[in-house]
């Protein structure tokens, strides 16, 4: 059995600005409106598989740093970012940009990529999923804007 939330729907949505240094258009810092879908799966347990507000309130717990933010690698091959008391100093290609830290949330996976905003996210949930209840695979989704998201899953 599944269970899914449509974080568009279920309120597990962030904004937050950034920028992908390896493509052109996406090197200009920019923003979106990102929402987290969240999928998991195994066998219901007296009819329930999990509790969607717990679900709901795990995926939320790991978002919520990011939103509202600037969301800067600690470390990448890509862009550097060197903290100087409360600032924070980008650098990839030509460009540098000095943020106030506050205004920035510092991610651990190397770009901001929906792909590994994916990976960082169900990182920092599976555990806490997993221990829940009878889950045996989790799903999580990051969009950008609607329809346009990327997706990976763990099983155990
Ligand atoms: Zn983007």
């Amino acid at each position: 059995m599944k269970l899914r939330i449509d974080g568009s729907l279920g309120h597990m949505d962030f904004s937050a600005a950034h920028f992908i240094p390896t493509i052109e258009k996406c090197a200009h810092l920019h923003g979106h409106n990102y929402h987290v879908n969240v999928e998991v799966e195994g066998d219901p347990v007296d009819g329930v598989l999990m509790d969607y507000g717990i679900l709901k309130s795990i995926v939320r717990k790991s978002i919520e740093p990011l939103d509202h933010r600037i969301l800067v690698p600690k470390h990448s091959r890509f862009s550097t970012c060197t903290i100087d008391g409360d600032v924070c100093l980008v650098t990839y290609g030509s460009k540098k940009f000095q943020f106030p830290l506050s205004d920035v949330h510092l991610i651990d996976v190397e770009m901001s990529s929906s792909e590994l905003l994916s990976k960082s996210i169900l990182e920092k949930t599976e555990n806490e999923i997993f221990r829940t209840g009878n889950i045996t695979k989790i799903s999580i989704c990051v969009y950008e804007s609607p329809g346009q998201g990327a997706c990976l899953e763990v099983s155990r």
